[in-house]
């Protein structure tokens, strides 16, 4: 390439990433190693998590006690709950610490990501089984949560190493160079449904871009965050750059989301939460010296489309999969299935009778496909929209879950048919084990409807038409489309996932874009003529 066309970052080409191998627990050792650890991990239980500000370990009187959802009487552990004076405390830490951090040489920030995945992959199944206490989700779905959470620090790894590239673009006399800096200080606020995974990565990016951090994690979670930030000062984060803040969002929130000393807040949960978030960020104060930005991942109300020709059992199972696996709880999950009125009968019908085989338990249990729901609040949501569903629809299939009622927060799947495409149940993000089943006439009522809903997260279709299937990739509103196949279960780098309308405002998780979020690009431009020409350049890097 000529000095006068100037030299592009060349285009991206398949990048050598592998996703970590999920356990395949038929095999009889995997097996074995996972209760060992949950073996192990239940002789912990009861184990306390201080607040981690600048290194410091500091207890705080109020406590944070986490309950196994299949088992409530089961205290797994209790973390100490941040104050806004200590939320304060923790964003001048990151502060202090962000100078030094940010120029720290990008090579060393990936190493100390790829350490965070090694000691990650050590302790894989220990992860894994504080997931299945904590938060009641089964065995391979807590065990795809510690596969994500490795994916993430190995991918965004190997995207800071290729950020860390400047981008030249010279011509005789004047010399541009483009790259990126740390934007500063990132506040991290996580959910609980993906309790080490999403954490992880937005922990992981905000880090490995040479940002330090305060997370927060969900209350319902807080023992299993506790476990990435003894992981990441193994990895040797030094102190300050990752500060860990366990405590109630609407106490600590708006010190967190309004302090003027806060770049970046990055955010996955619900809609009204992130919006509120998004608002207050936008508020600035005179004290401020950048403009925040703000990372927000929400809800979705996801659909899928049966059309008269697919395959029924494979669209049986691709809901089922996806409307009940880890009960419903995950934001992808499939809540809505749009059916065309000439299956839309067998379909039914096939779906409950499937839908019953499914062994309700307890997370320990290996045998369990559908574990309990996160709390009580969340459960007595779900039996509220149950309930709803059993005045506005036709109730397909309700099970029971006997004597499990006492022991934790169970919630049977539920299926509802004939549902108005506009009514509550159709409308709301429930996440639970529910899905409403809706009748239409043409392929093009299936997709006016699908689209018809606030959240353009996830969405599907199961057909063998081309034609339709060509329809689906352009016209259904959804960051994640997915054809002849469940709608959940993203993988880091193969789906980069992430949602737009009133879904999510960032870009991609596990994709190219995200890190960017996370940077500040800047361009430097050298008139090269008045001193001559400089020698070759060192190629020295900002990040
Ligand atoms: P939530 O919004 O209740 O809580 C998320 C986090 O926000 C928690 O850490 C909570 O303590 C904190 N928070 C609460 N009030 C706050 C406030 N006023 N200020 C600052 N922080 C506050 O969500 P949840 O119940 O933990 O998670 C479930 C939700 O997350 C669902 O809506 C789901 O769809 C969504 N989700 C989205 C994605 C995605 O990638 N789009 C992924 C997972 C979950």
């Amino acid at each position: 390439m000529s000095d006068a066309e100037g030299s592009m970052r060349p285009s991206p080409k398949a990048l050598p990433f592998h996703n970590e191998p999920l356990a395949d627990f038929s095999r009889k050792e995997l097996r074995a190693a996972m209760q060992l650890a949950l073996d192990d991990v239940a002789s912990q239980f009861g184990i306390e998590a201080p607040l981690i500000i600048d290194g410091k370990a500091i207890d705080t009187r109020k406590q944070l006690a986490s309950h196994n959802p299949s088992k409530k009487s089961q205290v797994v552990g209790t973390a100490s709950c941040a104050t806004p004076e200590q939320a304060e405390k923790a964003i001048e830490a990151a502060r202090r610490a962000a100078r030094s951090w940010g120029r720290v040489p990008h090579e060393r920030r990936v190493e100390h990501m790829e350490l965070l995945a090694a000691e990650m992959r050590n302790r894989r199944f220990e992860l894994a089984a504080w997931i299945v206490y904590e938060c009641g989700k089964p065995w391979s779905e807590a065990d795809g949560d510690v596969c994500e959470a490795i994916d993430f620090c190995m991918f965004y790894a190997m995207q800071m190493r290729e950020l860390s590239i400047p981008v030249h673009c010279d011509l005789p006399g004047e010399e541009n160079r483009f790259s990126y800096r740390p934007r500063g200080v990132a506040v991290v606020i996580a959910p609980w449904n993906f309790p080490l995974a999403i954490l992880t990565g937005m922990v992981a990016a905000a880090l490995v871009a040479g940002n330090t951090v305060v997370m927060k994690p969900a209350e319902q979670s807080s023992i299993i965050a506790s476990k990435l930030m003894e992981i990441a000062r193994e990895a040797g984060i030094p102190d300050g750059v990752l500060n860990f803040l366990p405590g109630i969002g609407e106490e600590i929130g708006p010190t967190l989301v309004e302090s003027p000393d806060v770049d970046i807040v990055v955010f996955t949960g619900s809609r009204p939460v992130g919006l509120a978030i998004n608002k207050a960020a936008a508020e600035t104060s005179p004290l401020q010296t950048s403009v925040k930005r703000v990372i927000a991942e929400m809800g979705g109300k996801n659909a899928i489309i049966v059309d008269e020709d697919a395959n029924l059992d494979e669209a049986v199972q691709g809901v089922i999969g996806s409307a009940f696996g880890f009960s419903g709880q995950k934001c992808s999950a499939c809540s809505r299935v749009f059916v065309l009125a000439p299956c839309y009968d067998p379909f039914l019908e096939r779906l409950a009778s499937a839908t019953a085989s499914l062994k309700i338990g307890p997370a320990l249990d290996p045998a369990t496909s559908l574990g309990p729901v996160i709390d009580l609040a969340a459960k007595q949501r779900i039996e509220d929209y149950i309930a709803l569903g059993k005045e506005e629809s036709r109730l397909v299939y309700g099970g029971d879950v006997g004597p499990l009622e006492k022991e934790g927060f169970f919630v049977a799947p539920h299926i509802f048919a004939d549902v108005d495409p506009q009514s509550r149940l159709s409308q709301n993000e429930i996440f639970g084990p529910v899905v409403a089943v809706i009748k239409v006439s043409s392929i093009d009522q299936a997709f006016e409807w699908a689209n018809a809903t606030e959240y353009a997260l996830t969405a599907g279709l199961y057909s063998r038409s081309p034609r339709t299937i060509d329809r689906a990739r352009k016209e259904l509103e959804a960051g994640n489309i997915y054809i002849n196949r469940p709608i959940t279960g993203a993988m880091v780098n193969r789906h980069p996932f992430g949602g737009y309308k009133m879904s999510g405002i960032g870009s991609k998780a596990g994709g190219r874009d995200y890190l960017l979020q996370f940077l500040i690009p800047v361009t430097v431009t050298e008139n090269t003529l008045r001193r001559g020409f400089a020698p070759p350049s060192e190629d020295e890097t900002e990040t």
